[in-house]
């Protein structure tokens, strides 16, 4: 065993949440290590966010190219070629990667190479070398998940499909959250043949309906996905003529002749290398590892954060998370940590989806009495085209000063329109102070301070 080296924090897992806390605690002074295994930069950069909306701008492109003639352009798009829109994907993830070395370097943090695991509450080895620290913070993600079903190994998952290097012909995305979605939407984008397979009546079941409602008509009605609900798969067999795959259903249903199956039925804690077994980290029913609102865990000077801790997996929480981590503990800041209410987030469907707060009926069960402001039209983009797509608004008040506690947007525009209206809501916004602002014209955010 090599000699025992200690920092006053370490960050295990190199994603979104271990490198935010080292930096800003380096920031502060602190001697810091970051511990990963695999690319610097996690999931939201390798096989998350980033790749992600790259696949999304380019079927954004495809969807602007079908209407273009609509706008005068008399373009004949000859072809589109997946492998070049991967390569210059990768192109950029490696430019982020190399990136985040020298960002670390820069900022005095070190970078271990390898699986952490640990030896005891409070010391960490990596290969054959002891780590200590003041300050451990859990970063680790998560992955995903693959169900327990015969067959399922024929289906890829969405690090499969950031490796596909073919586009598939015929695909099923099954599930029903954020990834399915948004992956089924790409994929039609691109020119796919496409399912998107949930288990019950609708995919985001969690948002508010008006969002749910407006998208599910959009794919049934024009976009050309298929959708099919109450179709839980049980089964995947495969065909020994031509490789094509056949997802066996609960209901007997039996859909066949896809290239690609993707699995995209939620995630996991990715915690099997930490070796938890040697501590006494409690670790829930579902193996996250629970924090409190200071991302403590219940072994003092252990943090965890991001996705592995359960709650709100998304890259901007991890990164929040642990720059007021690294505050509360570098600094004289001895309250800071992350606020989870109003947290806003988009989904990249097609249209994209922007949200935060309550929805209608959380809202209905928090306060009973509130009051919703609801706006539908086919934004300017596609009034002139045949081809159009919608935009659906909603604003949930309570109070008799009409707090703003839900703001809901499906539509063109509302990855980008959402996050200076959650400033608004975040500080407290009621209905009077967005009717005080001017709109800006023409736009579609108008509609969210001129709604009646
Ligand atoms: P991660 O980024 O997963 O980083 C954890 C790191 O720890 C990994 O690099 C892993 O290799 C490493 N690790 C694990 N165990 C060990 C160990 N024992 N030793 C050393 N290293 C270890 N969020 C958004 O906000 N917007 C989006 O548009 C979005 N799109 C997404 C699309 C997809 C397909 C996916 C899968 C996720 C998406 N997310 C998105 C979610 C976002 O990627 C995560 O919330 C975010 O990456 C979580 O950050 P993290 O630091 O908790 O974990
Ligand atoms: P989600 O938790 O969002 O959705 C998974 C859904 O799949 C479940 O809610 C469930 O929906 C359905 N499901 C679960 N098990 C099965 C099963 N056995 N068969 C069929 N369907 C099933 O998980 P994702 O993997 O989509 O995403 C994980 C997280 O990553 C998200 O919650 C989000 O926080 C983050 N993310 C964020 C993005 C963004 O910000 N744009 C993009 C991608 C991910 P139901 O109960 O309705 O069937």
């Amino acid at each position: 065993m090599n000699q025992q080296k200690h920092f006053d924090i370490i960050s295990i897992g190199g994603g979104s949440g271990g490198i935010a806390t080292a930096i800003r605690a380096a920031s502060h002074g602190a001697t810091c290590a970051v511990i990963e295994n695999k690319t610097l930069g996690g999931t939201c950069v390798n096989v998350g966010c980033v790749p992600k909306k790259v696949m999304w701008f380019a079927s954004q492109v495809a969807e602007t190219l079908d209407i273009a003639k609509d706008y005068g352009f008399d373009c004949k798009t000859l072809g589109f070629d997946w492998k070049t829109l991967v390569t210059h994907r990768e192109q950029y993830i490696t430019r982020i990667n190399h990136w985040y070395h020298s960002y670390l370097e820069k900022n005095n943090v070190a970078h271990i190479q390898g699986f952490a695991s640990f030896v005891d509450n409070h010391t960490i080895q990596v290969d054959d070398t002891i780590y200590t620290a003041d300050h451990i913070v859990i970063a680790t993600g998560g992955l995903p998940l693959i169900p327990d079903v015969p067959g399922a190994e024929l289906g890829i998952d969405s690090d499969g499909f950031f490796a596909l290097e073919k586009q598939p012909k015929k695909v099923a995305v099954i599930g029903a959250g954020y990834i399915a979605v948004e992956l089924a939407g790409v994929l039609h984008g691109l020119g796919s043949d496409t399912t998107l397979m949930v288990r019950k009546d609708s995919p985001l079941r969690n948002f508010d309906p008006l969002l749910t409602q407006t998208l599910v008509d959009y794919i049934n009605t024009q976009q050309g996905l298929t959708l099919l609900t109450h179709h839980i798969p049980c089964k995947l067999t495969q065909s020994s003529n031509d490789n094509s795959i056949t997802i066996h259903c609960e209901n007997g249903e039996i859909v066949s002749g896809f290239d690609c199956v993707i699995w995209a039925i939620g995630r996991k804690p990715h915690t099997e290398q930490l070796k938890l077994q040697q501590t006494e980290i409690i670790v829930d029913e579902q193996g996250y590892i629970p924090s409190d609102k200071y991302q403590n865990t219940n072994i003092s000077g252990i943090y965890s954060l991001g996705d592995v801790c359960g709650k709100a997996p998304l890259t901007p929480v991890a990164v929040a998370a642990g720059r007021r981590l690294a505050n509360r503990l570098f600094t004289e800041d001895k309250t800071a940590h992350i606020d989870y209410q109003n947290i806003p987030t988009v989904v990249f469907s097609h249209p994209p989806i922007g949200t935060v707060g309550l929805t209608e009926p959380e809202a209905k069960k928090q306060y009973g009495k509130m009051k919703v402001y609801q706006s539908q039209f086919n934004p300017m983009f596609t009034a002139i085209t045949q081809k159009s797509q919608p935009t659906a608004m909603k604003l949930i008040t309570v109070g008799e000063e009409e707090t703003i506690v839900g703001c809901h947007i499906i539509g063109m525009g509302a990855d980008e329109i959402l996050q200076g209206f959650a400033v608004a809501i975040k500080m407290g916004a009621t209905k009077q102070d967005f009717d005080n602002t001017i709109a800006i014209h023409p736009t579609s955010a108008e509609e969210l301070v001129t709604m009646k």
